[in-house]
């Protein structure tokens, strides 16, 4: 893979969570999945992403919210593009302004069973509920583009109205009817996006989801650079024979293709 190197950082983080905890214990677990000896480092593509591909800066606990975004702005002075493992989906927001801070508004890929644009969530504006009003707010993307939405509340979608979000319902969900980028992208994953069937482990199960296969060809079609991504909402307490963290490896090593074949 020559010289190329992708920035990995793991955020332990649920704090913001509003249903229950876990997601915090995520990313040993998605590692230790990666490096599974029941798989192999091949991507579906064909490129073997073994581990030395990884420019690893380890786990990070987190005491402060805020500090994800000073953790993430000083990782990305060491990588040109990098992938985080959460955590709840509230680490997008403080990583999405590191992000900026580096390339500028991005267009944002957002796959998830949920829009997560509450204005607040029982009283907290950086709930997991709300890290994309923040980001839409505070001009952090160019674009919004949601994928598998199946629980827009009327708050929500006026909160969508708004901020310009488009949104591929889960009722509507057509690999074709996904509009293209024409700039690099940042991707963020909420595992909840996928059917509980195929993850199990996470804290809002939100049936008649997306399949593994489903995502992976959402990720496969990707014909952009993507400058950044995040996989979070994992949680391996609702996990069942971790078979929710092989589909968090599977993911984070076709991400990971991408970024390598469409290289910034
Ligand atoms: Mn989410
Ligand atoms: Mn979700």
């Amino acid at each position: 893979m020559g010289n190329y190197k992708i920035g990995l950082q793991g955020i332990l983080f649920d704090a913001k969570s509003s249903f229950m905890q876990g997601p915090a214990l995520a990313p040993p677990l998605i590692r230790k999945a990666y490096n599974s000896p029941s798989a192999n480092y091949f991507s579906e593509s064909g490129k073997e992403l073994t581990p030395d591909i990884w420019s690893d800066k380890g786990d990070y606990k987190i005491k402060d919210y805020f500090e994800i975004e000073s953790i993430t702005a000083d990782n990305l002075t060491k990588v040109q593009s990098m992938i985080t493992l959460g955590g709840d989906h509230s680490i997008t927001y403080p990583v999405l302004k590191a992000v900026h801070n580096r390339y500028g508004p991005v267009h944002i890929l957002h796959i998830d069973a949920h829009s997560d644009l509450y204005d607040e969530f029982e009283g907290d504006k950086y709930s997991h509920a709300c890290p994309f009003a923040r980001i839409m707010e505070d001009k952090l993307a160019g674009r919004l583009l949601q994928v598998g939405i199946r629980t827009l509340s009327t708050r929500q979608e006026e909160q969508a109205i708004k901020f310009g979000v488009e949104i591929v319902a889960m009722k509507d969900f057509d690999l074709r009817s996904i509009p293209k980028f024409d700039t690099p992208i940042y991707l963020s994953l909420d595992i909840d996006a996928l059917d509980p069937a195929y993850a199990p482990g996470v804290s809002h199960h939100e049936p008649g989801g997306l399949s593994t296969r489903q995502v992976l060809q959402i990720i496969q079609n990707i014909d952009v650079p993507i400058i950044g991504a995040d996989i979070v909402e994992y949680n391996p307490n609702r996990d069942i024979n971790g078979m929710t963290s092989m589909v968090c490896a599977k993911f984070l090593k076709e991400i990971a293709a991408k970024m390598i074949m469409n290289k910034l």
